[in-house]
């Protein structure tokens, strides 16, 4: 299908040019980053905007940046350079994990952390790594002027929703800067590899001593209603002696359990519980494993 006649597009270079560009311009404006989703919501006639403000020439929007006890992460910043960022990027291991298997190597040299923020696509991978690893969103309102830190799990609203209002700009994802013994770890599972997820998990462990969880972040996506946290999971965690496999097992079932499924007509519920509690293992295990080695 051809997409609807795009009047007008723009390719800015501030962050305020982007947001002037969109107070002015008349009719259904969009924002464009990777256009990895984006592209074929207009080419399939979903979403039919008259105006397109790119954002690939905006330098400020793009990079990893480590100064004054922030990690942060630029909006425009592309899977291929967080996948080659892991020793940056330590602890927040999994958003590395997330970003290496995201679609095929054209997908993963376009498609961005912002996008897909934004996008929120039901099982898509970085909102399930952000939402285990507790990055913080920083947006710039379009009503206000103002620029908002929200906490990603007050950011990310039901399925494809969240916090951000018409014309906001996700400028940056921040993360604290830790020396603390800390790791986190995504795996996903679907019907063709390195494509969006059936499930996805993705866990954040710190430690306070090699067999004491001190903090605890347990997310699972893939839902109908986008990525959870499992409160249960956590608590079993927090303060058990993880050295004891049956505390592992024991979390990964009680997500299971607690995260409601549903079935379609090639994955059945069960089988999704299935995977909740099998990748669920499998990340607290490699996360304990990544925090131990940063152990003192
Ligand atoms: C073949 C294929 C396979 C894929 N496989 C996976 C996968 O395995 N896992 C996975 O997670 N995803 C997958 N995706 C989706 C991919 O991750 C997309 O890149 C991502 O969802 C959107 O990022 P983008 O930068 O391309 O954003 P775009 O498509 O350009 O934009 C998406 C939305 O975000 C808005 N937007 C973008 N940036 C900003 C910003 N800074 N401020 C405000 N609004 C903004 C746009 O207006 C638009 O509404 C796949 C996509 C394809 C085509």
């Amino acid at each position: 299908m051809y997409p609807a006649p795009i009047r007008e597009y723009h390719s800015p270079t501030t962050i305020k040019e982007a947001a002037g560009l969109y107070a002015e311009l008349e009719g259904e404006v969009m924002f464009i980053a990777g256009g990895m989703s984006l592209m074929q919501a207009i080419k399939s006639r979903l979403t039919a905007p008259d105006c397109l403000i790119d954002l690939n020439q905006v330098e400020e929007l793009k990079g990893i940046d480590i100064s004054s006890n922030t990690v942060s992460i630029g909006a425009m910043t592309r899977y291929k350079d967080i996948a080659a960022s892991r020793s940056k990027l330590r602890p927040y291991d999994a958003l590395c994990d997330a970003a290496a298997h995201i679609g095929d190597r054209q997908v993963r040299n376009r498609g961005t952390i912002g996008g897909s923020l934004c996008w929120n696509y039901i099982a898509a991978c970085t909102p399930i790594a952000t939402l285990a690893t507790g990055g913080e969103i920083e947006i710039l309102r379009q009503s206000s002027g103002s620029i908002e830190k929200i906490l990603i799990d007050d950011f990310l609203k039901g399925a494809m929703e969240t916090a951000m209002d018409d014309g906001d700009i996700l400028l940056r994802v921040n993360f604290p800067e830790t020396n603390k013994p800390a790791g986190s770890s995504y795996k996903k599972w679907g019907i063709v590899k390195d494509a969006v997820p059936v499930i996805g998990v993705a866990v954040y462990i710190e430690l306070s001593t090699e067999t004491t969880c001190a903090k605890v972040r347990f997310a699972v996506g893939g839902l109908s209603d986008g990525p959870k946290r499992s409160g249960r999971a956590e608590e079993i965690l927090l303060n058990a002696d993880v050295s004891q496999k049956q505390y592992i097992e024991e979390a990964s079932i009680a997500a299971a359990d607690e995260i409601e499924t549903a079935s379609d007509p090639w994955i059945s519920s069960s089988y999704r519980s299935h995977l909740i509690a099998r990748l669920g293992t499998d990340v607290i295990n490699t996360s304990l494993s990544l925090a131990r080695d940063r152990l003192s």
